[in-house]
Order: structure tokens, then sequence, then C-alpha cells
């Protein structure tokens, strides 16, 4: 039989800049550890409610199995249009269901982007977007968000150039939980209408603010696609469903090439997301509330870490002198899987942990966390 170097050609250039994510690089790590704590993976650590499953099955029974339009069954993007438009207070001109953010993502950079564009990406952040500016050929480059995560327009105008073509803001953060105050989304706005290049609104835990309502951009521009999805809210990561809103000229382009490619969102799953809407999420949103404030109690004396507004991720930073690759070791020997910040950031000065997890499990994880910082010097070696 030939060998595999001779049966694959040579892989197309763009995957020289496309790594394996340092997330899944962990889950594999640890997955062969028995009882352990995994602070790595992000999503919630609820199951789908019951209604959303009945849907489901339901739909699937009803024969709803089935290619459906394109842009997703109307009823979906009708309730989508419905509830942004009720929190932003602007009515998009045209929907899309997707197959989940990460497909909108896939869509709106092979649309948009390509050699000699540039795109403004925060750092640190979802690394999905990082690999996709790169599969499109075109340059991130990055706004700095250290140390405490706040989104400093200047800091931004500083990478402006006649090339940007976009810059994408992700509110509530991940990896760092951070929440866009109203002034740093108007001065966002401010700097898009001033130099004419497109928000990338990444809003899939607009659900997951804990210290106020939750506010969009697209309250201060138009110049956005909305990106969000219910892998999060409705507990349903796997199902693949999220939606783009924005500019026809935009999401017209972006259908097209979803014709192509994803073909349309899982058909039953688009039925029963409808029943997302019907679910009331605040007991779980306020039992998140609560692990934050667990979070912020707990390590607060032993980590530098900015108090998380929403999301379900803390990015405390490493104990003084402590190298990234140690703390990560030390973390494992406690059968604890944290995510290095480097997996999400061009320093590798911080480390992620998910608190989606049960009380007893996030207790002994922060209890393992403390221990290590109190390690000091064993863990510098
Ligand atoms: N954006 C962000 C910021 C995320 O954290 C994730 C999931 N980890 C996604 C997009 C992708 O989500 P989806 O399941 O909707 O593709």
């Amino acid at each position: 039989m030939a060998s595999r170097r001779k049966i694959v050609p040579p892989l197309a250039s763009r995957m020289s800049l496309v790594e394996a994510s340092g997330i899944r690089k962990m889950f594999e790590l640890g997955a062969s550890l028995e009882d352990r704590i995994d602070f790595s993976i992000g999503q919630p650590h609820f199951d789908a409610p019951e209604a959303v499953k009945e849907a489901a099955i339901r739909a699937i029974r009803e024969g709803r199995n089935r290619y459906t339009v394109t842009e997703g069954i109307p009823e979906l993007n009708a309730r989508i249009v419905d509830a942004v438009a009720r929190r932003s207070g602007t009515r998009a001109e045209a929907s899309l269901v997707t197959a989940g953010v990460s497909g909108g993502l896939v869509l709106a950079s092979l649309v948009l982007f390509e050699p000699g564009d540039e795109v403004l990406l925060p750092d640190p952040h979802f690394m999905m977007y990082r690999h996709l500016v790169h599969v499109a050929g075109a340059t991130p480059k990055y706004y700095d968000l250290y140390p405490d995560f706040r989104i400093d327009a200047a800091k931004i105008a500083e990478q402006v150039t006649p090339r940007t073509k976009a810059l994408v803001l992700n509110s509530p953060q991940n990896p760092t939980g951070a929440v866009a105050s109203e002034a740093e989304l108007r001065a966002v706005a401010a700097l898009a209408e001033e130099h004419g290049f497109l928000v990338l609104a990444d809003e899939i835990y607009d659900a997951f603010v804990y210290d106020g309502p939750f506010r969009s951009i697209a309250e201060f521009t138009d110049r956005v696609l909305l990106l969000g999805g219910f892998s999060k809210t409705a507990g349903i990561p796997g199902w693949r469903i999220g939606y783009a809103l924005g500019p026809r000229a935009l999401i017209e382009p972006m259908r097209t090439l979803q014709q192509f490619s994803f073909v349309c969102a899982p058909a039953p799953l688009q039925h029963a997301a409808l029943a997302a809407f019907d679910v009331d999420m605040t007991p779980w949103i306020d039992a998140y509330r609560r692990k934050r404030d667990l979070v912020v109690q707990r390590l607060s004396s032993t980590f530098r870490l900015a108090r998380p507004g929403g999301s379900f991720y803390a990015f405390p930073a490493l104990p003084e002198g402590v190298k990234e690759g140690a703390f990560v070791r030390a973390a494992l020997d406690r059968r604890l899987l944290v995510v290095p910040g480097s997996a999400f950031s061009s320093q590798a000065s911080h480390f992620r942990i998910s608190f989606a997890a049960e009380d007893d499990v996030l207790e002994r994880g922060l209890r393992a966390l403390r221990e290590i910082a109190a390690q000091g010097a064993a863990v510098r070696t």
C-alpha cells in the first residue's frame, strides 16, 4: 500500500497559518485523566431545556428533515430579528440562520476579506477570528486589551490604516469575561463611522451579563454585522444554530455562499430553536452570576483578576514569576484543566478558566488554583 506521504498532495499554503486550537489540545491532554476538574471547555454545564429537546424530537417525527431555504425558516428569522430589535432598539435590514456563530464567522470572513485587507482583533481574543482572517488571506492586527480588558479607542485608532476593513468586537468577551460599557461601544462606533470600517459584533454571550443590561454596538452605528446564537444561551452547542443580522448588501452574499457550503443550518433544529424563545433562562443566568462571584471571591486575594462582567470565563494573571507551561503542568498534576493565555493572545501572562461547572467542582478547582499559587517557587522550576 502507498504510504500516506505519497497519497496526500501538498496542502494549500493557507493551512500553514492555521494551528490546532489550544483549548482542544488541553481537552485531549486531559481526556485520559480520571476524576478531572475541567475548567477548559467553553460551553454551559447545563443540558438543553426539556421543552427545546421535545421540540427537536417532534420536528424530526413530523418530517422536518429536508433542506430548508438557505436563509433559514422564516418563523425563526422573524423571532431572531424581533428579539434583537427589542434589545438593541434597531431592526436589522436582513438576517440569515447560520451553522452556529462559527458558520456566520466563516461566511463573513470569506465574503469580506482578501489579501491586502487588515482586520482588527482584540488581544486576547477567541482564536477562531485570527485563523479565519488568515484563511481569507487577510492580515490580522491587534488592539490591546491588557491589563484590565477595557476597550481603549485610542489604542484602536493607532492601529487603523486605509486598509482596515473590519474590527471584531466581542462583548461579553471570551476569554476575559469583560463586558463593553456604553462609553466604549460609542467610542468604537464613532471610529467605525469616521474610518468607514465594519464592526463584526460577536454577541454569542449576550444573555450572560451579570451587572446590568446587555448593550449592543448596533445601538450606536449601522456599520455592524451582528452574530449571535443559541449554543451558549440555550445549552445546545452541538446543534449548530446561530444567526447573522445586518445590511442586506452583506447578508445576501453570505446567503449565496451558504448555498454552496453549509446549504442550511440543521433543519429540525431550526424548528426546535423556536422553542428556546419561550424558555426562561433567568435561573441559569442567576446561577452563573453566583459562580462568577465565587470565582472573584476565591481568587482575588491570590491572583490579579479583572472581575468578569459576563460570559462564563475568568482570565487571571499567572502568579508573579511563574511560567505558563509550569503553571499548566502544576494544574494538570491536580487533575485540573485550564487553558494557557497564549492560546488567545500574543502574551503568555494569563490563563483562562471556564466557571460553567457544578459548584462542588468549581470549589475544588479554585482550591487547586490557590494551592498552586501558594506553592510559589516550586512551580517556577
Ligand atoms: N464566538 C465566541 C466568542 C465563542 O466563544 C464561540 C464558542 N466557543 C463561538 C463564537 C462559536 O460558537 P458556535 O457554537 O455558535 O459556533
